[in-house]
């Protein structure tokens, strides 16, 4: 019997098509039939990116028509129509209707959703959130984004912008931001932006340029060797990420953050710091945790799943 979901997630340099037996949803812990990933060609534009996930969607669903499609994007998205707003990383995604292809080419429906909601939903259906109905899900990775799960249900704001807890200042007189404003969380806890600090900084220090690719993942290990100036850069995008959750606490209340991506996996320094700032930020009778996301790169397609959970 066909009860298959196709789920599929558009990220900025990957995409990742993998299918799921809707009755695999009913199990302890469900596992896909089949994946697969492909790396994007730096010059791919949206046409590209679409026609090769038709064929991954296809070459892995065989002859069987899908239940329905679920799909994470990497870039905001109007869910009400399944309409990509744009990709920043890709062109050709401007106002691109996304769910209305997908439905054509698999003869199912399909929902369409950015990728930190899709993940937000995903640790909460099937991750690290199953246990609450209220969780925001934060991404720490080449950007910062979050998603937010209210009473079980996403919560997309006007225009689907809510959860963007990556521009929200902590530091008004910090560095500028790819945004335009200073101090953002993203520019001092992303991996790209604690790299780029940490270059400046040792060039600085040492009166040359440092020799090799400096990386978030450089910074990390560099901070666990002890070396003082990563320790900085490293605590201090730990502290601005700690800022912006204990922020979030007193705004919204959730009772669990559940944090993924990249430079989540920085060890146990950057995770003390991340909750001493927001504990020390949030009010003191605002009680929430902050734990680390189940799914690492499959958070996303699991929300895909669970996007289209209620049409299946
Ligand atoms: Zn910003």
């Amino acid at each position: 019997m066909a009860d298959l979901i196709l789920a599929l997630d558009f990220g900025g340099t990957k995409l990742t098509a993998a299918v799921l037996r809707a009755s695999a949803l009913r199990t302890e812990s469900p596992n896909w039939q089949a994946k697969q990933r492909v790396f994007t060609p730096s010059d791919a534009d949206a046409r590209y990116e679409l026609t090769t996930m038709i064929e991954l969607g296809h070459a892995l669903l065989g002859d069987e028509k899908p239940l329905a499609v679920g799909v994470s994007f990497g870039g905001p998205v109007n869910y009400a129509t399944g309409t990509v707003r744009l990709s920043h990383h890709v062109p050709g995604w401007r106002e691109f209707p996304l769910q209305e292809r997908l439905e054509a080419a698999f003869a199912a429906s399909a929902r369409v959703d950015n990728d930190a909601n899709v993940a937000a939903l995903g640790e909460w259906r099937l991750g690290a959130g199953q246990d609450v109905d209220t969780l925001f899900y934060i991404t720490v990775s080449t950007g910062v984004g979050g998603g937010l799960i209210l009473q079980g249900r996403p919560w997309r704001g006007y225009e689907g912008m809510a959860g963007e807890i990556g521009h929200t200042v902590v530091a008004p007189d910090g560095p500028m931001c790819l945004c335009g404003k200073r101090g953002c969380v993203e520019r001092l806890a992303s991996g790209p932006y604690m790299a780029h600090d940490y270059r400046t900084q040792l060039q600085a220090a040492q009166g040359r340029p440092p020799k090799g690719a400096i990386t978030g993942k450089s910074v990390a290990e560099a901070a666990a060797n002890g070396e003082p100036i990563a320790l900085g850069i490293l605590r201090r995008g730990a502290w601005a990420l700690g800022v912006g959750i204990g922020n979030v606490a007193n705004l919204i209340n959730p009772q669990r953050f559940v944090l993924g991506g990249g430079v989540t996996k920085a060890g146990v320094l950057w995770w003390d710091e991340v909750r001493r700032a927001a504990r020390e930020t949030a009010m003191a009778e605002v009680h929430f945790d902050v734990v680390p996301a189940r799914y690492a790169d499959d958070a996303p397609l699991w929300g895909a799943v669970a996007l289209v959970e209620e049409l299946v």
